[in-house]
């Protein structure tokens, strides 16, 4: 099957899907959004509506909401519901990335507020991350199991050519931002590239273990970007990601003690550059699906036996596996 049947094929069950859930033709998305600490909305959607969709997984984070940005029709979803309900341990991440998959949204941008791990990343700079490393425990790693194993290929997590859009809209925002800054060390920057390691917390790292990432060549660390992205691959979808850092980890002997205010006020600052990225990326569409290889992550990861396969548990995740064992 060629990658565009596959992605028509894929958007035709999300389509039936929907539909039968009785969501409305205006909640169909092209761009997934995951807003992390501090990124709540987006202004200025156009065409907006608000969709709570079943999944087998329970509710998602909050409800998503729809509208067009620019070109593209985007989903945005509050990792951690409006209001901050939820702790990085409680988000529902496959109920999230089921969601999104089923408004028919085929890449996904996270927004994650992070701890720069490198003296050269500072505080406000963007990390567009190419790699992970998994500090979690306590949480559902997988869409599948019970009756369905798959192993997907996760040795490069992110999408590169989502991310090397990332990065150049990134640059775009901070030299136009920056450019009085341009050459002094107040000018922001973009780092393309770098290891994003996921704590589980919701407590921030010891001094240990803070020292202990750094040898292991971390560049920063948050505590949501797994599984979530893990989920978004086993879906199917790209993921890209703009880490921001908010502040050093405890691992620097700062000359001055940092101040939540000063915190704040970079998270503050992030949030905008984010929402200005986001509106470069969406004035003229999200990055074309059929050469990254993301959308075709399930082909041959099936692991179980046709004649093993629990059906019922197929028929409950048609959405995601229908491409690879067809009900028909
Ligand atoms: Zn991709």
């Amino acid at each position: 099957m060629s990658i565009e049947d596959r992605l028509g094929a894929a958007r035709a069950r999300a389509a039936a899907e929907r539909k039968r859930q009785g969501l409305p033709e205006l909640a169909e998305a092209a761009l997934g959004v995951i807003g992390g600490s501090g990124l709540y909305e987006i202004e200025g959607l156009r065409d907006v509506v608000e969709v709570r969709p079943v999944t087998p997984y329970g509710r998602p984070s909050d409800a998503l909401v729809v509208g067009s940005l620019g070109a593209t029709r985007v989903a945005f979803l509050p990792r951690h519901g409006r209001g901050h309900r939820l702790t990085p341990s409680e988000v529902p991440y496959r109920a999230n990335i089921y969601a999104l998959r089923l408004l028919g949204v085929g890449s996904v941008v996270a927004v994650s507020a992070c701890g720069s791990m490198r003296e050269e990343i500072r505080p406000r700079d963007v990390v567009v991350p190419d790699q992970f490393i998994d500090r979690t425990k306590d949480r559902p790693a997988t869409l599948y199991g019970a009756g369905v194993v798959v192993h997907v290929a996760f040795a490069d997590p992110f999408c590169p050519v989502l991310s090397a859009r990332l990065a150049d809209e990134a640059e775009r925002v901070f030299a136009a931002s920056d450019a009085a800054l341009a050459g002094t060390p107040a000018a922001r920057r973009v780092h393309r590239g770098g290891t994003y390691l996921t704590m589980e917390g919701p407590q921030f790292s010891t001094r240990a273990e803070s020292h202990l990432y750094r040898s292991w060549g971390v560049s920063v660390i948050g505590m949501t970007g797994l599984p979530e992205a893990k989920l978004a691959r086993e879906a199917e979808l790209c993921y890209g990601m703009l880490a921001y850092a908010t502040d050093y980890d405890c691992w620097r002997a700062a000359e001055e003690a940092v101040t939540v205010a000063q915190v704040v006020a970079n998270l503050g600052a992030n949030i905008a550059s984010a929402k200005e990225i986001l509106r470069g990326l969406t004035a003229t569409g999200v990055p074309a699906r059929d050469h990254c290889g993301c959308a075709s992550a399930l082909a041959g990861a099936v692991q179980t036996d046709p004649s093993a396969v629990d059906w019922d548990r197929v028929r409950e995740l048609a959405l995601l596996l229908g491409g690879e064992l067809p009900l028909d």
